[in-house]
């Protein structure tokens, strides 16, 4: 079942086995969904052999089913017995475990390329009524079925941006980004102003360190805008009212170093280690998330030869977290 720990790796004899998981898209309750299924010749159960973490979906017999179980435990204590038979075991099971995530990976792609046609173009057709509707084209509104047409807008402009970001992982994994010259410091600061009324709303204090002179690194800016908002953006969304949310931009001998910190909730230790991963949500989360930002920042900070941690609790403080990121720094006037 899935949160438990896989104690053994199974490969299909006979049968098909579903692998379901719990998910929860948008903020929505967790609905168990089919991610694949395994037949004859695939292994599930693979976690087992790395001994400490748990992945595991849930595992459901479709037919009548026949697994041969190989007890994991037993492989680990063969590497420390008999290395090189350990070896041959371990590189056995690798290989039908390769053949199992190359089949994942074209269903994935399947996926991406109905999410970007079949979903994104009936929603954009629905926009576009709606816009109709709102400007009366279509005859007289009420004010009531204004707020209405307002607020189910609002639900498809958050449905197309759920898309987009699922597109945006798939975009970012194919290493689709471009690398130019740019100051850090000039395309954060319009970051700023995206999360402003919010903070004000809040009355949460906003404050700013830039190094007061170009910070240089090869990027894309747009990307570079996603990355600060989205940090900032959690950090405002995860700090209470009268709250303190501060960027701090710092150049380092040949990187330059970007700092979002809040003196928020902060992040439970177990959930720190797995914030960045593609869907996770925090046991803090609130609704109106998908769990992509994270892993979209990191995905586009190491695409640019980077990295991203977080901390929290941070510094002195017993609450808050801090998210920093690092880029290679480039001499003004060069082009590396
Ligand atoms: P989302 O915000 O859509 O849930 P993210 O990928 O942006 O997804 O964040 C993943 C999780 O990390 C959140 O659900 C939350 O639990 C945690 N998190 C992110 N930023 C903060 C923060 N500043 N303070 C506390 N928790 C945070």
């Amino acid at each position: 079942a899935e949160g438990d720990q896989a104690q053994e790796v199974y490969i299909v004899e006979e049968g098909r086995v579903a692998l379901d998981m719990g998910l929860s898209l948008g903020g929505h309750t967790k609905r168990r969904a089919t991610i694949e299924t395994a037949g004859p010749g695939q292994a599930i159960g693979w976690s087992a052999l790395t001994g400490t973490q748990t992945f595991t979906m849930t595992a459901r017999c479709l037919d009548k089913t026949r697994v041969m179980a190989i007890d994991a435990a037993q492989v680990r204590q063969l590497f420390d017995a008999n290395s090189q038979l350990g070896y041959r075991v371990m590189q056995g099971i690798t290989e039908v475990v390769r053949s199992r995530l190359n089949k994942v990976r074209e269903v994935l792609a399947y996926i991406l390329a109905i999410a970007s046609h079949d979903l994104k173009s009936p929603l954009h057709a629905v926009q576009s009524y709606h816009q109709v509707m709102l400007g009366g084209f279509a005859g007289p509104l009420t004010e009531k079925q204004k707020n209405m047409l307002v607020r189910s807008g609002e639900r498809i402009l958050g449905l197309l941006n759920l898309i987009d970001d699922i597109l945006d992982v798939s975009r970012l994994e194919a290493g689709e980004i471009k690398k130019e010259k740019l100051d850090l410091a000039e395309v954060t600061q319009s970051c700023i102003e995206n999360v402003q009324t919010a903070a004000i709303e809040k009355e949460i204090r906003l404050t700013c360190e830039l190094p007061g002179k170009p910070c240089y690194t090869m990027g894309e800016s747009t990307r570079l805008q996603q990355v600060v908002n989205n940090l900032l953006s959690n950090a405002v969304k995860f700090t209470p009212g009268g709250g303190q949310v501060s960027l701090r931009i710092k150049e380092q001998d040949d990187s330059i170093l970007v700092e979002v910190s809040d003196t928020g909730i902060g992040i439970p230790s177990d959930d720190l280690p797995r914030i960045f991963d593609d869907f996770y949500r925090g046991k803090n989360a609130l609704p109106g998330g998908a769990g992509l930002g994270l892993s979209i920042a990191k995905k586009i900070v190491e695409a640019l030869g980077g990295r991203i941690w977080a901390e929290s609790p941070y510094g002195e403080s017993a609450t808050g977290s801090r998210f920093t990121f690092i880029l290679p720094r480039t001499a003004a006037g060069g082009q590396e």
